[in-house]
């Protein structure tokens, strides 16, 4: 604001005379090394009845006195030429350290503090307006001057001008260093937003910081702020800290752009610098040093700095990419810029303006543009980057999805199947006590579906034993085959599932891999049954005839006595004994012998009713018993038995061997009285009585 009430005021009164306006550099210097004596607070080296010519000594500019010789303390003294000037006023850009201004006897000007001994604090480097009575012209101004520095003296302009005129030169002499400040902190902010931004952006920080510093130092550096604010130590500190960090994000961004190549190197150098500000900031606060005396060791570390990387960068500039090179170029222009704006404030060359801050408004600009570009370029190969990804990301879930729903269907499998077995074990652990194989295959006919719930099943058993070839009727059929002892493998149950179609082609494969184990398992269950059958049925079966053997009938006796003797039913015993055995067996042999047995015995299988029971009793005896038969109708019986062996031609391997008879003895109960439980020992007798009246007869046991 104060600015613009400034501007504002110049431009209404007094820029035109500004402009127009006598200024003068003040020339003829004098110099004196030492500090005045003082009387009545008047310094006496101003009174002129003092003066001896022989102290004080021409020099061109109040500059490099020569012979300094640790001096800290020195006058400076000119006259003051004769223009004219409505509101005058002495302008000096800048003074090494602090001064106080006397025209003749009079102080008028004051920066800094002075102590007893002529010594004083650093206070900064601002520029100094100092003002003139109207009576200046011809009168002589004195500077005394105190600097533990390296320079001692005025420094940049010394003018006598119009005092609008001083402030108009201030604002020329500023405004580009605020523009490019400004641009500076445009480039920040731009560099910080893009910084914000995904991705590896640390090409954009050390830009932004970069541009921050160089901003601040213009800003620190530049003559318009202190119209605003008057506080140069501080100004200055900021133009001291920023400028020293200035080659710290050099470093850093070549070090981001040139790491391949580098190594630790810019590394190194940046963090060197780091240190130095620290140490610069540290000792300054703490009062160790003052800050000017870090500006010479500070440009003599940058110089060999700047060296180093310009050496470094006109070393790689052949293996660099475009990006690399354009930052090198970009910064070899800026550090040929430091190195003159450095020639020209050791005094090497004459001072003049010399424009750093477009150097460093060209590298940042440059950086800038590289940057976004590579900005642009990593974002593009990032969005190629995430389409694959994404493409892989979807590619794996499918698969994932696919192997999940895989697994799912394995144990869904292996449950049905496990389902499966238990029932099947359980079915098996039923059948194992079943009697007879018929009653199991009942059961397997009622129960098997159970085992394959939720599946449909069709089941069927062969009473007898179906002859079937395999593969003939069968097919598409699960059969369940049973080993026979004379007959080999026999189908007994067939069955079918009724529909596969909504069950994969797997499922459908554990299926019949489980109906194949199901059905061996089946199978030896019921060839055990069948099996423990035949064993039973063998205990009572004679071998040779078919016919019940004689221990069946010593429990059939029993039985038959007791169910005879509890209904009041009559019941019959015959015994028949083939009539001189010995014989035929002795003519045609026993083979011959046991054929006539066989003979013998299905007719007498066929002679005797349902409820009758013959049984071989031994050698060539047979008894039968005849439940609820009468004497008279077990005598019919044994009558034509008698005729129908007599009649039967004994055939053996086609040889016609005659006939044979047989002797019957009959003993019978009638139901009444008490049972005679003699009746087996009473038709032996009979027999026996029959071999006596001459065989092939029938004789009945006597009551
Ligand atoms: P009889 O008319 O008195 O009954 O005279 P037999 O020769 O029939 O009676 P005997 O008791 O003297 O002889 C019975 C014969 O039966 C003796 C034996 O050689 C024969 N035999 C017994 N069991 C078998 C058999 O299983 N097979 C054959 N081939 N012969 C048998
Ligand atoms: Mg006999
Ligand atoms: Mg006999």
């Amino acid at each position: 604001m104060r600015l613009l009430i400034l501007i504002m005021l110049l431009v209404s009164h007094g820029i035109l005379s500004a402009a127009t306006s006598e200024q003068k550099d003040l020339e003829n210097w004098q110099y004196r090394w030492g500090d005045s004596p003082f009387v009545d607070g008047k310094p006496v080296w101003t009174m002129p009845d003092q003066e001896s010519h022989a102290d004080w000594q021409s020099i061109p500019k109040p500059t490099y006195p020569p012979d300094r010789q640790g001096q800290e303390n020195i006058w400076y003294r000119t006259t003051l030429p004769d223009i004219n000037l409505i509101d005058p006023v002495v302008f000096i850009s800048s003074i090494d350290l602090i001064a106080e201004v006397y025209l003749d006897q009079q102080l008028i000007y004051r920066f800094g503090e002075f102590d007893a001994e002529g010594k004083g604090e650093y206070a900064g480097w601002p520029w100094h307006i100092i003002g003139l009575p109207d009576d200046f012209a011809g009168r002589t101004l004195y500077f005394r001057v105190y600097s533990d520095y390296t320079d001692i003296g005025l420094w940049g302009e010394k003018k006598l001008l119009e005092r609008s005129a001083a402030l108009l030169n201030i604002l020329n002499n500023s405004h580009s260093d605020l523009v490019i400040s400004a641009f500076f902190f445009f480039i920040a902010l731009i560099a910080f937003a893009f910084s914000a931004m995904r991705g590896d952006n640390r090409e954009f920080i050390y830009l932004g910081l970069f541009s921050l510093a160089s901003a601040g130092n213009l800003l620190g550096e530049s003559q318009a702020l202190q119209l605003l604010i008057y506080a140069p130590l501080a100004k200055t500190y900021l133009a001291a800290i920023s400028y020293f960090s200035i080659p710290i994000f050099i470093a850093l961004i070549l070090n981001y752009w040139l790491a391949v190549q580098s190594g630790k190197l810019m590394l190194r150098i940046a963090q060197m610098h780091m240190l130095y500000v620290v140490l610069c900031l540290v000792l300054t606060l703490f009062g160790a040093w003052h800050l000017a005396h870090f500006y010479p060791i500070f440009d003599m570390l940058f110089v060999i700095t700047l060296v180093i990387m310009l050496w470094f960068c006109i070393r790689h500039f052949t293996v660099m990419n475009t990006e690399q090179r354009l930052v090198m170029g970009a910064f070899g222009l800026y550090a040929i810029f430091f190195l003159i704006d450095m020639i020209i404030a050791h005094g090497f060359v004459p001072w003049v303006n010399f424009p750093l801050a477009f150097g460093g408004l060209i590298f940042a600009l440059i950086l800038v543009v590289v940057s976004l570009r590579h900005y642009r370029q990593i974002q593009l190969a990032l969005k190629e980057l995430n389409v694959l990804l994404e493409q892989r990301v979807s590619e794996r879930t499918a698969a994932l999805q696919n192997y999940v729903l895989l697994e799912q269907q394995r144990a869904n499998q292996l449950a049905l199947i496990n389902d499966f077995s238990l029932r099947l074990e359980t079915l098996i652990s039923r059948l194992q006590p079943s009697q007879s194989l018929q009653q199991a295959g009942n059961m397997i006919c009622q129960e098997l579906h159970k085992v394959f719930a939720p599946l449909q099943l069709r089941v069927s058993t062969f009473n007898e034993f179906a002859d079937l070839s395999p593969n003939s009727v069968l097919n598409d059929k699960y059969r369940i085959e049973i080993d026979d002892l004379r007959l080999g493998k026999q189908t007994f149950i067939t069955f079918e599932l009724l529909d596969l179609s909504t069950e994969t082609s797997e499922m459908r494969q554990v299926i019949e891999q489980f109906i194949f184990r199901a059905i061996d398992r089946l199978s030896v269950t019921l060839s055990g049954i069948k099996h423990r059958e035949d064993l039973h049925i063998m205990s009572f079966e004679d071998a040779l005839t078919g016919l019940k053997n004689r221990r069946y009938f010593d429990d059939a006796l029993q039985r038959e006595l007791q169910l005879a003797e509890r209904y009041q039913q009559s019941l019959s015993l015959l015994i028949c004994d083939i009539d001189n055995f010995k014989q035929f067996n002795d003519r045609f042999g026993h083979d011959a012998g046991d054929m006539a047995l066989r003979i013998v015995a299905s007719l007498m299988l066929d002679h005797f009713r349902e409820t009758d029971i013959p049984c071989r009793y031994g050698g060539e005896e047979f008894v039968v018993l005849m439940p609820a038969a009468h004497l008279q109708d077990a005598l019919d019986r044994a009558n034509t038995l008698l005729e129908k062996i007599a009649a039967k031609k004994i055939v053996y391997q086609d040889k016609e061997l005659g006939t044979l008879t047989i002797s019957v003895g009959i003993s019978s109960w009638d139901g009444r009285g008490d049972i005679p439980h003699q009746l087996l020992q009473n038709a032996d007798k009979a027999l026996y009585r029959a071999k006596q009246s001459g065989r092939n007869c029938v004789e009945v046991a006597s009551p």
